[in-house]
């Protein structure tokens, strides 16, 4: 498909072939990203990315949706059934967009919004101060246990009875344990809140069913497409009957113009994909891999935040190995191995060089891995960390691992079993 490129802007295609060759050549362990199957690649680049639609189906602003209203109404019903959502818009940018959205469909500008701290594995959008999030709206901050590295419910209750928030933020982006939504939602409900539930790491193991689901708990779900889900880039809301006009109004005319009818295309096509035994099985892996992953990485002395994982990320607070997190990040990245340096709960440093880095396994799962392979990642981790000053043996690591990963198919062309492309 993109071979046709090379005639075309011989300079993109070639810088689009190396970034190909440094997906394939590295073992990804940042917990939001994936890799698509082709069937969604090619969703994205079609024709649909031409086209207008202003609106939802059967009510546009533009003519010309015959086959844009069938694509949006199959997407949005995909995604109600695989997440047993009374009402799902599909149209949002993205993440971030969506939690605006989210937002702006329940409250007004100056109301106050509660959400889980960045520093302590919460998103931007969920009220930290150099987001818009923090600007519109009055944002106060939970915090996890420090002692414990968890969310600690009751300290939660106690921070909304004194805030009285409108809406409660539930999600995280930085955050290894499992979340109990229905404590989320009974607090929100005792203290008179809305709860808003951000489930964008999370949202294939919730499909899969490994991860409790915040649909029945929460007034508005929130997520990401594009990272367990292993969708097209983009954001999707979910919500109770209640609130579907609020929420399909927020997103337009409220906060977008027309949506990205191709990204809406590859959506409804990784929802399919979702809908598969294999995508549990997927799932499933993660979760293994995570686990082992964490083992293993404890035997050689990381601490990890919490102690370890019940999800596809992990969190190492390096204090006890005196390597800030950015430089190890960055000798792991010249070992091919690509992670993100993260703060960690108590962190004095900046989060711009913070204490940690954060890791996950989605992607290396959709590349085939599994726990024999964790084993060996986790040993050339700890061979990096003990070795940071030491540039030879950094690069020794780099070619040990590409040689593992050309034994891993490169997802390009990585296609869902059974489907024959
Ligand atoms: C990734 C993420 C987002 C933002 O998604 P974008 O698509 O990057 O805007 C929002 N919330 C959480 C919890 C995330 O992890």
């Amino acid at each position: 498909m993109i071979s046709a490129l090379e005639k075309y802007d011989p300079q993109i295609y070639e810088l689009i072939r190396q970034e190909e060759a440094r997906q394939s050549g590295s073992i990804r362990l940042i917990p939001s990203e994936n890799y698509v199957s082709l069937a969604v690649m090619m969703a994205s680049s079609s024709c649909l990315t031409n086209k207008y639609a202003e609106g939802y189906p059967g009510k546009r602003y533009y003519e010309g949706q015959q086959v844009t209203d069938l694509i949006e109404n199959l997407a949005v019903a995909r995604a109600k059934k695989i997440f047993k959502a009374d009402h799902a818009n599909v149209q949002s940018y993205s993440g971030s967009v969506a939690n605006l959205a989210a937002y702006n469909a329940l409250i007004k500008p100056g109301d106050t919004i509660m959400g889980l701290s960045l520093s302590n594995g919460g998103h931007l959008t969920h009220g930290w101060n150099v987001s818009v999030s923090s600007k519109f709206y009055n944002s106060v901050q939970y915090s996890v246990d420090p002692k414990t590295g968890r969310l600690d419910y009751s300290q939660i209750e106690d921070l909304a009875k004194k805030n009285k928030p409108k809406i409660i933020i539930s999600g995280a982006t930085a955050y290894p344990r499992e979340i109990d939504f229905k404590a989320f939602g009974d607090i929100a409900k005792k203290t008179g809140a809305y709860h808003v539930s951000d489930i964008a790491h999370i949202s294939g193991l919730v499909v899969a069913g490994i991860h409790n689901s915040p649909v029945p708990h929460a007034d508005i779900v929130s997520t990401t497409t594009h990272k367990t889900l292993r969708g097209p880039r983009g954001g999707m809301l979910l919500c109770k009957e209640e609130h579907a006009d609020k929420v399909d109004k927020s997103v337009f005319p409220g906060v977008q113009g027309g949506p990205h009818m191709h990204t809406i295309t590859a959506l409804a096509v990784a929802l399919a994909e979702a809908d598969t035994a294999e995508f549990v099985t997927y799932a499933k892996q993660i979760k293994k891999n995570a686990k082992r992953l964490a083992d293993k990485l404890l035997s050689y002395g990381f601490n990890l935040v919490s102690g370890g994982t019940d999800n596809h990320l992990i969190l190492i607070d390096l204090r006890n190995k005196n390597i800030p997190g950015k430089k190890l990040a960055k000798a792991l990245d010249r070992a091919r191995i690509v992670t993100n340096y993260n703060t960690v709960p108590g962190d004095s440093a900046s989060a711009f060089n913070p204490s940690g880095i954060r890791l996950g396994t989605p992607a290396v799962t959709t590349r085939g891995m599994k726990e024999d392979q964790m084993d060996i990642i986790a040993q050339f981790i700890n061979k990096v960390a003990d070795n940071i000053d030491n540039e030879s043996i950094i690069e020794e690591t780099g070619k040990e691992v590409l040689m593992l990963c050309s034994k891993f198919r490169v997802p390009e062309h990585f296609i869902i079993p059974g489907k024959d492309l």
